[in-house]
């Protein structure tokens, strides 16, 4: 474990996440306009999905309305239990394959941990631990946490009460603090029913008149072969250095090995691929809604 920018978290950095050289940013046309001071006292709302999503696909935006002096509030939407990742941190050796050396694991890839496997109790306290942590290295004004089970991929009727959950909450945000904008994932680009939900959300009081000033982030872009990740996008932000380094304090977040301060590397065990790829890409890509939208948990 190494300690890394300052006392605020023992960070491990690993080999592969240290390695992210700032390349040449590709350079894609503006389409969508960058914050603007005069929207000074409304703030942007962004919505992570889950814990790591924040650090991920969000974070250089969130850093670019700070730096035009937009407040912004991050919200937490679903608490992020996760049985199958209990189970993978109880299995030792860690199975994070051995493709970086060292380990890629910030506990050296053994793990001694035998967490219950319902996944609501340790693991959702932990990764919200993280969360926290890369919201602080972000530096936002406030955080929200919506904590709301991640229960939407059991079937249609589930995940349709998942996204009237979601939409009462964002609901009561918009009414709270209007003239707001609204920062979503692109759902329906994205692999799970939680980020779909959220755009749903979006659709819904976007076409009720609720909120007005909506964006996407492509959080799962990184998934992607480098020279597709922009597709589709209608702005791709181009993250300055300082505030990449920022980013990337805050995905450090997600691979930190400190029990002491229940913070167990989950983010990193969960996503590994798309945190060494957002680690490596100082873009983030925002969408508009697409016309042909359909919400729904099958798309
Ligand atoms: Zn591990």
């Amino acid at each position: 474990m190494n300690s890394i920018d300052g006392p605020t978290f023992a960070v491990s950095r690993r080999s592969v996440l240290a390695a992210g050289a700032l390349t040449a940013a590709a350079v894609v046309h503006q389409s969508v306009r960058a914050p603007a001071a005069s929207a000074a006292a409304k703030p942007a709302i962004f919505y992570s999905p889950h814990q790591d999503d924040d650090a991920i696909g969000l974070a250089g935006s969130i850093l670019e309305h700070r730096a035009a002096g937009r407040p912004v509030y991050l919200v937490l939407v679903s608490d992020g239990r996760n049985p199958d990742l209990a189970r993978l941190m109880n299995t030792d050796p860690c199975p994070l394959t051995t493709w970086a050396d060292p380990h890629p694991c910030a506990a050296g890839g053994s793990h001694r941990l035998s967490w219950p496997t319902d996944g609501t109790n340790k693991i959702v306290a932990a990764r919200t631990a993280e969360f926290m942590a890369s919201a602080k290295a972000l530096g936002v004004d406030k955080v929200i946490n919506f904590k709301i089970a991640d229960d939407g991929f059991s079937g249609t009727a589930a995940y349709d009460r998942l996204v009237d959950r979601i939409a009462t909450k964002v609901e009561a945000l918009a009414e709270r603090y209007p003239g707001a904008s609204h920062k979503f994932s692109a759902g329906w680009l994205e692999h799970t029913e939680t980020h779909k939900a959220c755009s749903d959300v979006a659709y819904r009081l976007m076409n009720d008149g609720t909120i007005s000033d909506v964006r996407f982030h492509h959080v799962y872009a990184y998934a992607r072969p480098r020279a597709r990740r922009a597709d589709g996008a209608a702005y791709v932000l181009n993250i300055p250095g300082s505030h990449m380094k920022t980013k990337r304090n805050a995905m450090y977040a997600y691979n930190t090995w400190d029990p002491g301060r229940n913070l167990y590397a989950l983010g990193y065990h969960s996503v590994p691929e798309l945190l060494e790829a957002a680690h490596d890409d100082p873009r983030e890509f925002v969408h508009t809604l697409p016309s042909d939208y359909r919400p729904g948990k099958g798309n």
